[in-house]
């Protein structure tokens, strides 16, 4: 290990690099292998953390790494939520931090050619001060960065209307475990030309290759946009209004739901005070369009939410209210969290399911949890049938992170029996393997290891995600 530091301190200095890219930091190697947020932190931490300033500079970062096997774990916003960049191997854990560039901007073409480490948010505030009058419409953690978003294949509230990161990549520069470097694909926005290599990098969390350069989509921002916010006796009128929602086509921006008790947590955690929201099953929505299209659809949703015994249909008038309205919304995990006292932790996790089984799976989900005397939130991209749990639980009471994992685990097999899927958005990581298993059989995972091997033959790209390294 300490030979291939030197190594590539020594290479990287060939190179003219004048810092030193290394760090073995006791704080840093903590940052860089727990995370507060997940669901697991398996035992084991890298060894190093280096910061790479350029391609070049990762590849040989992989070369030295591949010759003396060691791991190499990708690192971007740290936000992922199942012990995807854990180093339960040990290894160097690769930080983006200084490749957060944007390259180029084809404003005509409507994409932008970025570095790993840019934020979305970032990327949107950078394309605001342009006037560009486009926007990156992913939207997940709000520290998320581009390179990790495309290892989770993340989606988030604007899913709905605009798909998943897995549609807004045109291409990637990719650094492969021995250091060569790939682009798969140029820059139109389609193209039949071979194997679709990015749909096989986006979503393989860190384990095939790592992505140094990403050319990716815009849209174009609307013209007018509100929001809207609706609460229902039941989670299950609120799921049948999104229902007929998405059944008759009306092309809503977004659409979430919260349960009564993440409307109370809301409330409790104060940060959309003076607002007193009404603490029953709700769902919010953005509408996005031209200024007649927006009213439209407007008018479309009270009339089926009011058929669903949807009451309290409030919609924003200015921006400030929008703001106001979808305040909750974005606040909930914030405000779950503000709620937690001594060691206690949020776990929190998704599934998706065909969204017309979704009542029935939050409906015997929340009675178990009710029952075990658990208290937990859920909270959904209702219109994708991908809903989360948030439950709170503290760490160091093992009946009580028991309870949670059964909790966890049941419902995860209760929407792979409604042919739905373990993870919606956050991916599989650490945390999820043996859910992935059972989704998709051991053939697939099989299919799936053998483009790991033929890729990574010595195991070597984040080893012991998505699969067990076979011994
Ligand atoms: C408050 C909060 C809200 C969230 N809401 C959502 C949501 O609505 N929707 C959603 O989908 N997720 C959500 N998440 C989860 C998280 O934001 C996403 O999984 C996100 O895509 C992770 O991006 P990141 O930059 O933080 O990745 P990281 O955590 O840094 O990494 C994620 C994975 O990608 C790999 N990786 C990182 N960089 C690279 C690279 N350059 N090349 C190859 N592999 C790389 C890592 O090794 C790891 O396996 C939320 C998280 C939080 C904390």
């Amino acid at each position: 290990m300490e030979t291939a530091l030197d190594e590539i301190r020594s290479e990287l200095k060939a190179l003219g690099e004048d810092d030193d890219i290394v760090s073995i930091d006791t704080e840093d190697l903590h940052a860089h292998g727990y995370s507060e947020w997940s669901t697991v932190n398996p035992d084991g931490l890298p060894v190093a953390v280096v910061y790479p300033r350029s391609t070049e500079q990762v590849s040989v970062i992989a070369r030295i790494c591949h010759k003396y096997r060691i791991p190499l774990i990708g690192y971007s916003g740290g936000s992922s939520l199942e012990g995807h960049f854990s180093a339960p191997y040990g290894g160097i854990s690769v930080d983006f931090a200084y490749m957060g560039k944007i390259l180029q901007f084809n404003k005509e073409d409507m994409d932008i050619v970025v570095q790993p480490s840019i934020g979305w948010q970032d990327l949107n505030e950078q394309l605001k001060q342009w006037n560009s009058g486009l926007f990156f419409p992913v939207d997940p953690g709000p520290s998320a960065k581009i390179g990790g978003m495309i290892g989770t294949n993340c989606s988030g509230t604007n899913a709905v209307k605009y798909g998943t990161m897995k549609d807004w990549v045109i291409n990637l520069t990719v650094v492969l475990a021995d250091g060569t470097i790939i682009k798969t694909r140029r820059r139109p926005r389609k193209s039949s030309a071979g194997y679709n290599l990015n749909g096989m990098f986006v979503g393989s969390e860190g384990t095939l290759g790592l992505v140094t350069e990403a050319t990716l989509k815009l849209a174009i921002v609307p013209e007018e946009t509100s929001v809207a916010v609706v609460s229902f006796p039941t989670i299950r009128d609120a799921a049948s209004a999104a229902a007929g929602v998405m059944q008759a086509g009306i092309p809503v921006a977004c659409m979430e739901v919260m349960d009564d008790v993440q409307m109370k947590v809301v409330n409790l955690g104060g940060a959309t005070a003076p607002k007193v929201w009404k603490e029953a099953p709700t769902l919010f929505f953005k509408f996005a369009g031209t200024k007649a299209s927006v009213q439209d659809n407007i008018n479309r949703v009270a009339a089926i939410t009011k058929a669903n015994l949807g009451s309290n249909f409030e919609f924003a008038r200015s921006e400030s209210e929008q703001k106001l309205l979808w305040s909750a919304r974005k606040e909930s995990l914030w405000s779950m969290l503000a709620l937690r006292k001594g060691s206690e932790q949020v776990w929190s996790t998704d599934v998706a399911v065909p969204f017309s089984r979704l009542a029935d799976l939050i409906e015997i989900s929340k009675k178990e949890m009710d029952e075990m005397g658990l208290f937990a939130s859920i909270l959904g991209h209702i219109g994708d049938g991908n809903f989360h749990e948030s439950i709170m639980y503290d760490r160091t009471n093992p009946a009580e992170v028991e309870k949670v994992e059964m909790c966890v685990k049941n419902m995860v097999n209760r929407a792979l029996d409604m042919e739905g899927t373990c993870t919606g958005e956050h991916s599989i990581g650490w945390g999820k393997k043996a859910s992935l298993l059972r989704e998709v059989g051991p053939d697939t995972v099989g299919v799936m290891m053998q483009i790991k091997k033929a890729l990574d033959p010595l195991w070597i790209l984040n080893p012991g995600k998505i699969f067990d390294v076979p011994s």
